[in-house]
């Protein structure tokens, strides 16, 4: 019985993203082995002058647009959206990815975890996906190229995104309960996915919390969408397992080590001869982002950023 139960313990402990939950973001040195040691780990620091241009396939991404229902779930680390078991599994190939990805699960964070062109986005949604020659994402998470995470960053916009309402009702319920399931109706993951899935940096990194495992295939989406200051407070006020504030929830920058970072330049982008978003909302951004290095962001932030 011990053994057995030491067996399915070293698996709980070893395979991380949904089972291993006695961690903390703010005691990063006291995770797991190899979320110290590992020499592939995410997030990273990703922008055009480290990044190699490559021409990669087109994303085909199938069953996104479903209206589904969704189990919604406050894990204590993140908020975290499962499409019901008797939804069609949204799968996504193409975009370099060898094989289909099914989809597990998205999850946010706030802020970013990946920053780009030294810009930390106020929110972060995972797309987490694994391949479908694997039963599950634990089982994929042993393997290179298991899984596959598309990250979606966003950026402040003055007005709320609708497509968000629904589902951050949900999570302002959800705030101080962890572990519970609740239902959302009329869910489209196509709602959380960039129009513009052309562009994308490339990399292989890691899962961003324990166990850390490496060879994930990392695809980080250059065009954003939009979301309100209002609308990231919501998450900024869900609480952890300890019914303390998870004020942050984004793993620090891990060092990229010698790997390649690969840059798929949008079309669209390429004709306007800018591959950056440089909208007034991201201007803002990043004047915010200044403001806040320099010790001024509560005043700010509370006022225009
Ligand atoms: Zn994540």
């Amino acid at each position: 019985m011990l053994t057995r139960f030491s067996i399915l313990f070293s698996v709980l402990y070893l395979t991380g993203p949904a089972f291993a939950s006695h961690w903390k973001y703010d005691n990063e040195e006291s995770w797991a082995a190899l979320c110290l040691t590992g020499k592939k780990q995410s997030p990273i620091a990703l922008n055009e002058f480290i990044a190699t241009k490559k021409d990669y396939h087109p994303f085909n991404l199938v069953g996104y647009g479903q209206i589904n229902t969704a189990l919604l779930k406050n894990n204590g680390h993140s908020a975290e959206v499962r499409l019901h078991s008797s939804a069609e599994v949204p799968t996504v190939t193409g975009g370099g990815l060898i094989g289909t990805y099914k989809l597990d699960h998205l999850h946010f964070h706030w802020q970013s975890e990946h920053t780009m062109s030294n810009y930390r986005f106020p929110l972060e949604l995972h797309l987490v996906h694994y391949n479908e020659k694997y039963s599950n994402l634990t089982e994929a998470a042993q393997h290179t190229h298991g899984i596959a995470v598309l990250g979606v960053l966003f950026d402040l916009s003055p007005d709320d995104d609708e497509d968000f309402k629904p589902l951050l009702e949900i999570i302002a319920s959800l705030k101080e309960t962890t572990n519970e399931h609740k239902v959302l109706t009329d869910f489209s993951v196509k709602n959380f996915v960039p129009r513009d899935k052309a562009g994308f940096y490339r990399y292989e990194g890691s899962l961003t919390t324990p166990g850390c495992n490496e060879g994930v295939i990392w695809t980080l989406f250059t065009s954003t969408l939009p979301i309100s200051k209002k609308q990231v407070k919501i998450f900024e006020a869900i609480q952890t397992e300890e019914k303390t504030t998870l004020t942050k929830n984004y793993r620090s920058l891990q060092p990229l080590n010698g790997r390649e970072v690969y840059l798929r330049v949008s079309p669209i982008r390429e004709n306007n001869g800018n591959i950056q978003t440089w909208t007034f909302p991201v201007a803002l951004s990043i004047l915010c982002n200044v403001l806040y290095s320099l010790g001024n962001i509560q005043k700010i932030y509370n006022s225009e950023c």
